[in-house]
């Protein structure tokens, strides 16, 4: 556990310049450490001009390599991206210069303990922001952050004792942190992920496991019944324990779904809820976790009600991005993997009326799974991006497949073909790097090109 009082007058090496590492450095120092943060990555000058321009002056800052200095330091921060196997963290362990996580760091200086913390495989970022929104409709002042963007040491000062931090933590997160203790914690799902970093399921799930081994009796842990990792998880739990489900039936679940209404069973009280208006049983199991997170955390009946009322769901997520002549576009830039289309696929399929854009930087799984849905609900595939030919093939036979190259023309064919009643989905089950910057930047264009349809179509 990092125990700032420990380390006192002693140097602080913050290994890894992204949003983190950045706002970590600053926290140190605003603390009164003395801070180095050091990059391995050589930067562009003009990226370490942003980087320098958001570093406190007092921030040693080095690129290009870690030096000698670092082994100098009293402790060290790690950014999440950096492998725990790798021989810059093997070094500072022999060293017995111990390290600690960002999140766990930033934590440990902020006078804020009331934590509820989500984690999960997938789902994680829609159920923490549909939480905070809950939270919001206590009336008290909610901080969201952790792996969404804004990261805890960038809010871990500002945030009061009174206070209610709202956070998604990722298992790299997790995997670091030797202590963690949120009041309340949630494992919405867990399907193999991210197993190059973690060497094995094994270790994936030890790390997931973190969430809750701090708690305490008086704490809540929120698991999914109808995952078997969850369920099985949740024997080694030593908070209070809450389930939902969306497939199994009442008895003996904490949230389950009922005649298109979720039922809520929390300290017997027992209320039948509409859900938010979203697409797909992904997101009942989101709002269900978030439900009794927000109920064990003291929210009441009437906040759950109110923010499922009010949610719209989350940028780039089975996003509404219009609708022409009848014609719906739908964003799902975030759908980076085959798992995430199927879920889209699911959650929109009702007869084959969709024209599917796929593609972008391979990630080296199968195409095949989508096959099946693809039959059922796809009046065509566009392809684009550097896995087209992939694709193109693996799916060959299942629908009418359409190389398009850019999002731009997949866009505009599946427009100039389509007919009233179609959905055309950007759901690309690839990574964005090979066309975009990011997912949003993906996400931002598609919706771009949607407007420009738009202003043509209007003219
Ligand atoms: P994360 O932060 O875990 O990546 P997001 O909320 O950003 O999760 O959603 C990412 C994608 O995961 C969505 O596009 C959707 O396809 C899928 N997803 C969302 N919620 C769930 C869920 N409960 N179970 C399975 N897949 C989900």
């Amino acid at each position: 556990m990092f125990k700032p009082e420990k380390f006192r007058n002693k140097t602080a090496a913050v290994l890894g310049a992204g949003k983190s590492g950045i706002c970590c450095a600053n926290l140190l120092v605003k603390n009164g450490f003395a801070v180095i943060l050091s990059e391995e990555k050589k930067l562009l000058s003009r990226k370490l001009k942003e980087k320098t321009a958001l570093l406190n002056s007092a921030v040693l800052f080095e690129t290009g390599g870690h030096s000698e200095k670092i082994f100098k330091a009293g402790f060290a921060v790690k950014s999440p991206g950096i492998f725990n196997h790798s021989p810059i963290i093997k070094e500072l362990k022999q060293r017995k210069i111990p390290v600690f996580s960002e999140v766990e760091t930033a934590l440990s200086l902020s006078k804020c303990k009331n934590i509820l913390a989500m984690t999960g495989t997938n789902g994680k970022t829609t159920t923490t922001v549909l939480l905070g929104e809950i939270m919001r409709m206590t009336g008290g002042k909610v901080r969201v952050c952790g792996n969404i963007g804004t990261p805890v040491s960038q809010i871990a000062d500002k945030a009061g004792k009174n206070d209610c931090i709202v956070m998604e933590i990722s298992s790299y997160q997790l995997e670091d942190s030797s202590y963690f203790h949120p009041r309340i914690s949630g494992i919405l799902n867990i399907t193999p992920d991210h197993i190059d970093h973690h060497r094995s399921m094994e270790n994936y799930i030890k790390a997931k496991t973190k969430i809750f081994t701090d708690q305490e009796p008086g704490d809540y842990c929120i698991f999914n019944h109808a995952d078997a990792f969850c369920l099985e998880m949740s024997k080694n739990c030593p908070s209070g324990k809450l389930f939902f489900s969306s497939s199994s039936t009442w008895k003996g679940l904490n949230a389950a779904f009922e005649n298109g209404k979720i039922l809520v069973n929390f300290k017997s009280v027992k209320k039948s809820i509409a859900p938010p208006k979203l697409p797909g049983t992904h997101n009942i199991e989101n709002a269900m976790a978030a439900a009794l997170m927000a109920l064990a955390a003291g929210a009441k009946f009437c906040d759950v009600e109110a923010a499922f009322a009010g949610f719209k769901g989350v940028e780039h997520r089975i996003e509404e991005a219009g609708t022409i002549k009848e014609i719906r576009f739908i964003n799902d830039s975030k759908a980076t993997n085959v798992d995430s289309t199927l879920i889209a696929l699911k959650a929109l399929g009702r007869t084959r009326n969709i024209w599917l854009i796929l593609g972008g930087l391979d990630k080296g799984s199968p195409y095949a799974p989508l096959a099946p849905f693809i039959r059922n609900y796809v009046k065509a595939v566009l392809t684009i991006g550097s896995a087209a030919h992939k694709i193109e093939k693996e799916l060959k036979g299942t629908s009418a497949i359409m190389s398009s190259k850019t999002l731009k023309k997949a866009v505009e064919t599946a427009y100039k073909k389509a007919s009233r009643g179609d959905v055309i989905l950007l759901s690309p089950a690839c990574a964005s790097f090979d066309q975009f910057s990011d997912f949003e930047d993906r996400g931002r264009q598609f919706k771009q090109i949607v407007s420009s349809l738009k202003k043509i179509c209007h003219s």
